[in-house]
């Protein structure tokens, strides 16, 4: 027989930590935490296996497994002392998800099961307090309701709510047993309307189900997206382990409460504990942000309402408990708590999810403290997350019109149209960047809580769902908003002093201070914590990869410094010719019929191309400046509207009728494989000579006013074959010799090319004797490996993706396979015919924590990416080379 049931707890624990592919995170911990001799409720983790088992078994519990569960609650019985379906001593339980790599907020719990009337009633006369009783019974009834039966959870919560209307209840736990009673009545009366039966009273039955549905929900659609945009792959998780745990309850009157704790800051990361806690309520009031909870420290204000305040014996306990969890693991935890007439029993920990900020200060701290070394440091970070540090603040000078605060969940600005169900955020974000605004999220919100550029709910604490899972995803949140209340069914919210703001109308938040504003904002740069600037620092000290950026306006080539680039690894000349002023005479060139007419817009551009090479050289000093001579997909310059048609007419003083026959005569059907690239230096050598002429006029003028040797790297681009290369290397050649003739100066400049195209890198050994570098441009590399036009993939991408053809966008993360493949052919011949070759790589990959790590293995010696991704690749090359060395030691 195949074990499948492992038991945790003080009388029989056969788990630890180290297994989390059998028990998953949950049950792995709850044995270790026993392990630990910290007060766990006993119970035991169906395995991960039986997820497979089930599924494999046509969605059915096999006669094995069953035999198991029995042994496994007699054994309970016997180690609470409580019976399950017992009318003197009722033994509870909770059961619940728990999958290798945590998935917050994802999955489905069902707890106080093992109740039916009889055992309510019973329950009321043992304990004395019908309150209690009655309350878990209710409570159960929602929650089987809703993740068993599939009855949506608004419904039951619209059935108490009206009660709680005409009663005048504001606090769930002043319900009285009558009332209880009468809204169970209600529930078993809606269980019959939607599902045509009774409500199972069973309790074998009950729990067999639950369990059946906690392997279901593994399955949701909301699980896969979330392990979807986690990047959680089917082989590194087997499915979700189910524990069934001995209910403890902290809804047992006032001296009992549940809460969660962190053992630092989510937010900020600092050394400090925060948590939250709701007296007489039981964990899913405080997560599911049904409730406001109350703060476990004591807050400035002194209030009383804190943990510290109320329960100071339990307080102090929950500390040493937090100290010595967080010792254990060597990292921050999330730990669940209850409280039972006054002793404390922990459910569950976990290594906390945290914000960016909040990872980076406790990586440093943490080797600060002696806890990691800066690699293990550096290993803790994600380095994609490390975009919402990167992120814009708001200007508060500017004085926007503040309409609501809450509570900062999660870092960083957003504007954007409001929006009030997930739904709405899907259908309108392909047109508007939108804010979705919602009482509190559940796992249903989640695909509309990706597509949202920030979220606010109205009710709900820092670790509610809606804060926990967009700190997940990094996007800006603002929970527990006073006074705000929201009409998600007529799609508008009112503030406390009576604003109203309607679908569609526009708003910023500020998840860092908690801040919402009316319209768009003026925001501000990000600006880096000491910490961060450690970890870089750290990163930079360990990477092998040069980090460049591309950029091509002073701003973007200063941002690109500021954030530690050490070069421009792609200038693309193109993108300086979209200026208003510019591209008229742009227009021109390309329309000219002839080489007079072409020599005349040539020679109006120089000083203009002259003028920009002037300001980014001196900006970046000795520092190396690669240039890629003009390679413009011709479409993107043409005009296409009548009016502009006409307006080009009149400048170039033509008949409108000469431009329509010269855009007939340059019209491609395919421009992006068309008189692109190398291939406008041959056909029109006096465009790449200007700009030759243009740079190094440049060049001369900096060194000659300012003392600076620059260092330029010459490009050219879409190279096919050798001869492409050799005719223009000749003509660049033979420009720079009269020019340092003219000057009587012998200029720093390298020569190379882009491996952008396959045949490219397939004849890389009659290309790498003509020059001094490679630059992989892996966008054209990927378009012409696959043959997907890379500005139209948005129309299959998604199906590609849903059919597992493609496991990622191969135009965001390097395709090792082919193109990859492609990459080390060219390094590798070109390597061998011109030992002095160095290798970069300049396309999007470039700035993708995945390719980085495939560039440092292929021994490149640079990655050029966007100026706002140089931290991102700062840290992801450190990683990589952290991770080879790993490996190669072991
Ligand atoms: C590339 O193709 O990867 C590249 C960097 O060039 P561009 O994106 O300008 O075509
Ligand atoms: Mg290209």
């Amino acid at each position: 027989m195949n074990k499948l049931i492992y038991h945790f707890g003080p009388w029989n624990n056969e788990g630890n930590a180290t297994m989390k592919d059998i028990l998953g995170g949950k049950g792995a911990n709850l044995a270790e935490m026993s392990n630990l001799g910290l007060p766990i409720p006993p119970g035991f983790t169906i395995a991960t296996t039986m997820c497979a088992h089930y599924y494999s078994n046509g969605s059915k519990l096999t006669a094995d497994f069953e035999k198991q569960l029995l042994a496994a609650i007699k054994e309970l019985e016997q180690n609470t002392g409580k019976i399950f379906g017992s009318v003197t001593n009722p033994l509870l339980v909770s059961v619940r998800s728990g999958a290798k790599i945590s998935m917050p907020g994802m999955m489905d719990t069902i707890l106080n099961l093992g109740i039916n009337d009889e055992i309510a009633d019973a329950l009321a006369k043992i304990t004395n307090n019908p309150r209690f009783a009655y309350d878990n019974y209710r409570r159960f009834i929602e929650i089987y309701g809703s993740v068993v039966l599939e009855i949506p959870s608004y419904v039951f919560e619209g059935i108490y709510d009206n009660y709680k209307i005409n009663h005048n209840i504001s606090n769930d736990s002043e319900t009285s047993p009558e009332i209880l009673k009468l809204i169970i009545n209600d529930y078993k009366k809606l269980v019959h309307k939607f599902t045509g039966q009774e409500l199972e009273t069973d309790l074998n039955q009950q729990l067999k189900k639950a369990i059946e549905a906690v392997l279901k929900s593994w399955m949701s659609s909301r699980a896969i997206h979330y392990r979807k945009i986690n990047n959680i792959n089917k082989q590194d998780v087997l499915g979700t382990a189910v524990n069934v745990q001995s209910m403890v309850f902290g809804n047992k009157g006032n001296n009992s409460a549940t809460g969660v704790i962190f053992t630092r800051s989510p937010a900020n990361g600092e050394k400090k504990i925060f948590g939250e806690f709701l007296v007489n309520a039981q964990g899913e009031d405080v997560v599911s942000g049904i409730r406001t909870p109350n703060p476990i420290l004591a807050n400035d204000k002194k209030d009383g309402t804190s943990m510290q305040e109320l329960m100071p014996k339990n307080y102090e306990e929950l500390l040493l408990i937090c100290a010595k969890l967080e010792g254990h693991y060597g990292d921050m935890q999330d730990i669940e708590f209850t409280i039972e007439e006054g002793s404390l029993y922990i459910l569950q920990t976990r290594n906390a999810k945290r914000s960016a900020m909040a990872a980076v200060k406790i990586a440093v701290d943490m080797v600060n403290e002696g806890i990691l070394t800066k690699e293990e440091a550096l290993l803790r970070i994600d380095p994609e997350s490390l975009n919402q540090l990167l992120h814009t603040g708001i200007d508060y000078s500017t004085k926007p019109e503040i309409i609501a605060s809450g509570l900062a969940a999660s870092p960083g600005a957003a504007t954007g149209i409001v929006v009030f169900s997930p739904y709405d955020a899907e259908e309108l974000s392909h047109h508007h960047k939108v804010i979705l605004v919602r009482n509190d999220t559940s796992p249903e919100d989640i695909k509309g809580m990706h597509v949202a550029k920030g979220i606010i709910t109205a009710r709900g604490g820092m670790t509610s769902h809606a804060a926990v899972v967009a700190r997940g995803m990094g996007r800006p949140c603002v929970c527990g908003v006073k006074g705000l209340t929201v009409n998600e069914k007529d799609k508008y919210f009112t503030t406390s002093d009576g604003q109203k703001i309607k679908q569609g109308d526009i708003i910023t938040l500020d998840g860092s201070t908690g801040k919402i504003i009316v319209g768009m904002v003026k925001l501000i740069e990000p600006q880096f914590s000491p910490e961060f600037e450690t970890i870089l620092q750290w990163a930079d000290s360990i990477k092998r990869l040069q980090i460049r950026a591309n950029a091509e306006t002073a701003i973007d080539a200063k941002m690109a410094i500021k954030f530690g680039a050490v070069g421009i690894g792609l200038c693309r000349t193109e993108h300086m010719f979209f200026d208003a002023n510019k591209i008229p005479l742009v227009r021109e060139m390309i329309i000219a019929q002839d080489y007079e007419h072409r020599m005349k817009a040539i020679d109006k551009l120089k000083p203009l191309q002259t003028a920009d090479f002037k300001e980014l050289f001196s900006i970046l000093g000795t520092m190396p400046f690669n240039i890629r001579l003009l390679d413009p997909p011709l479409h993107e310059f043409l005009p296409t509207l009548e009016q502009d048609k006409e307006n080009l007419a009149k400048i170039l003083e033509v008949p409108k009728s000469v431009i329509d026959h010269r855009l007939h005569v340059l019209h491609e059907t395919n421009p992006m494989l068309g008189h692109r690239g190398c291939r406008l230096g041959i056909s029109y050598p006096e465009i790449y000579n200007m700009q030759v002429e243009a740079i190094l006029q440049a060049m001369w003028e900096v060194y000659s006013k300012q003392a600076i040797r620059s260092n330029l790297e010459l490009m050219i681009p879409l190279i096919s074959d050798f001869r492409e290369l050799e005719i223009i290397k000749n003509m660049i050649i033979k420009t720079i010799n009269e020019l340092e003739e003219k000057y009587s100066h012998k200029f720093n400049i390298k020569i190379g090319t882009m491996i952008e195209l396959p045949r490219a890198a397939i004849t890389a050994d009659k290309i790498a004797p003509l020059v001094d570098y490679f630059s992989f441009g892996t966008n054209d590399l990927t378009q012409t490996t696959f043959g997907i036009s890379r500005d139209d993939t948005g129309s299959f991408l998604g199906d590609y993706m849903e059919q597992k053809i493609f496991t990622h966008d191969p135009f965001v993360s390097i395709d090792q396979e082919a193109v990859g493949f492609l990459v080390n052919t060219a390094i590798k011949k070109g390597k061998a015919a011109n030992d002095a070759l160095t290798f970069g790589v300049c396309g999007e990959h470039a700035g993708d924590p995945e390719s980085i790590d495939f560039f440092h293995n292929a021994g490149l010696d640079y990655v050029s990416c966007s100026p706002f991704r140089v931290p991102i690749a700062r840290v992801a090359a450190a990683r990589s080379k952290i991770r080879s060395s790993l490996y190669s030691r072991s």
